[in-house]
């Protein structure tokens, strides 16, 4: 050590002496690490608290240079940071070290300059220990990326709005629109992604989240960036987004579930028209029958009559329109809405099924007084409703009877009642009719109420059943258009 750091060195602990002597440093009760070094960095003084945070007594702390219980990661800038100080300016900085028992501890230090007679002949040193600060910091990091991660990996779309104008979307939701990334949809009105039918829904409910209220799931149908259509549910609640009011938006896909209600009704209905075609295949016997037996005829006679050629032609029409009803109704078919006259549907689906209301001895009725009612459905849907129905009303009858149909209009709907004198429904059953698969038959799929309100529910109307021993009364409410209103 050269003699002019000799000197320094002894100036210093003078100095300290008489700062300790005279009260004006005290270095202990201090829960801070508080220590002195000489301008080359050995430790001259620690306190109690240093003992402590480093693990090391004293003696072993004493005479050592800081460069012994640093990292080496650390080490450069804190050479760096005590060269500066050794220069006049204060330095702060985070410090990692590790304690004797080998956990690591954070720190934040102070290095002031010693002064005396303006030089510098020392360093003095705070060492803050901020370790359960830092770790709370890192709880926090960790609960944020946890948050982060399962409202990104939700199966649900998440989106922050505000007055309509999308702030945050998550990747789930990126998907469903089919964007490339956040910043397509970032930013954008949100109307830019609705089905123009649902527009005014929506505008409503930016009203109603505006004024802080929250809103019931809703479906709508959105229009993603590729210009496909997705049925979806939405549901929204205000909330605070950089400390201003916003909508945080529930995105759910109905895709899956449309999917799924479509194969049921299909696979019910296919099941229904295997059913009826064993009945059909009895109905065409006995047109096919005459038909051949008036052919024979023929064979035997050189001018066959007139009359002969009007039997076949109507009977051969018959077979015709029974297989072509069996036929549209198999017939897997885009969800069409037309105007229909229920009418005739009625008439083509006891076409389809009189054969087997015949063969139980089953007389069906109808009543009503019109001669027309246009209803807007899907055709095939419906007269797919209508025949699980009626099978029921057969079915239900072991003794033969009547099953009537019975229409009414009460104020701007309709009201198809099928009332069958069967068994009816015991109470027990009523209550669980409608569940999937729930069936009292052995060749039943108890999928026929179910998917029938299903339909009915898709065409905005209602189906109410009624039952008691006297027979079963299931009422199908559907609202008529206003055209002919
Ligand atoms: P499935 O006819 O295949 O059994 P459904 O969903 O059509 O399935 O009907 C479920 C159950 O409801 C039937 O098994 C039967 O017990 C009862 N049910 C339905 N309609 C009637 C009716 N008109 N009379 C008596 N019971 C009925
Ligand atoms: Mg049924």
């Amino acid at each position: 050590m050269s003699d002019e750091a000799q000197r320094k060195k002894c100036q210093l602990y003078e100095y300290i002496n008489q700062k300790l002597q005279s009260n004006q440093i005290s270095f202990t009760s201090n829960a801070d690490g508080l220590f002195v070094f000489d301008l080359d960095g050995t430790i001259i003084y620690t306190n109690e608290s240093c003992q402590q945070i480093s693990g090391l007594t004293p003696s072993q702390l004493q005479h050592k240079n800081f460069k012994e219980f640093l990292p080496q990661r650390f080490l450069p800038s804190t050479i760096n940071h005590f060269s500066q100080v050794t220069e006049g300016s204060i330095q702060n900085f985070d410090l990692k070290i590790y304690h004797k028992a080998g956990y690591p501890v954070e720190l934040n230090m102070t290095l002031f300059p010693v002064e005396a007679c303006n030089e510098i002949i020392g360093v003095y040193g705070i060492a803050k220990n901020i370790s359960s600060i830092k770790s709370n910091e890192e709880q926090l990091k960790n609960k944020e990326e946890l948050y982060r991660r399962m409202v990104e990996l939700s199966p649900d779309t998440v989106m922050i709005n505000r007055n309509g104008v999308c702030l945050y979307i998550n990747d789930t939701g990126v998907k469903l629109l089919k964007a490339k990334d956040k910043n397509e949809v970032i930013n954008r009105n949100l109307l830019d992604f609705i089905h123009p039918d649902f527009k005014d829904q929506v505008l409503k409910r930016i009203n109603v989240l505006n004024k802080g209220e929250s809103v019931l799931p809703q479906a709508e149908k959105l229009i993603c960036l590729d210009g496909t259509e997705v049925d979806v549910e939405v549901k929204a609640i205000p909330t605070y987004f950089e400390n201003k009011l916003a909508s945080h938006v529930i995105i759910r896909d109905l895709s899956e579930r449309k999917i799924t209600e479509e194969l049921m009704i299909r696979s019910e209905k296919l099941s229904v028209a295997g059913q009826l075609a064993a009945g059909i295949a009895h109905e065409i016997r006995n047109p096919i029958t005459s038909i051949k037996g008036f052919i024979q005829l023929m064979k035997h006679e050189s001018s066959p009559k007139e009359y002969y050629f009007d039997v076949i032609t109507s009977e051969m029409s018959r077979i015709e329109l029974i297989l072509n009803e069996l036929l549209a109704l198999a017939k897997p078919k885009v969800s069409d809405m037309k105007e229909i006259d229920l009418l005739v549907l009625i008439q083509h689906v006891v076409t389809l099924i009189n054969t087997d209301a015949i063969m139980k001895n089953i007389e069906i009725i109808y009543k009503y007084e019109k001669h027309t009612c246009i209803i807007i459905c899907d055709e095939n849907q419906m007269k797919q409703v209508f025949i699980n129905f009626i099978k029921n009303a057969l079915e239900a009858m072991d003794v033969g009877g009547k099953v009537m149909i019975e229409l009414e209009e009460v104020n701007n709907e309709i009201f198809i009642r099928f009332i069958d004198e069967g068994s009816g429904i015991p109470k027990e059953v009523l209550s669980r009719i409608g569940e999937p698969f729930f069936t009292t038959k052995s060749n039943g799929t108890g999928l026929g109420i179910m998917v029938s309100k299903q339909i009915v529910e898709n065409h905005f109307g209602k189906v109410n059943i009624s039952s008691n021993s006297n027979g079963t009364c299931v009422e199908v409410v559907l609202p008529l258009p206003v055209l002919s209103r």
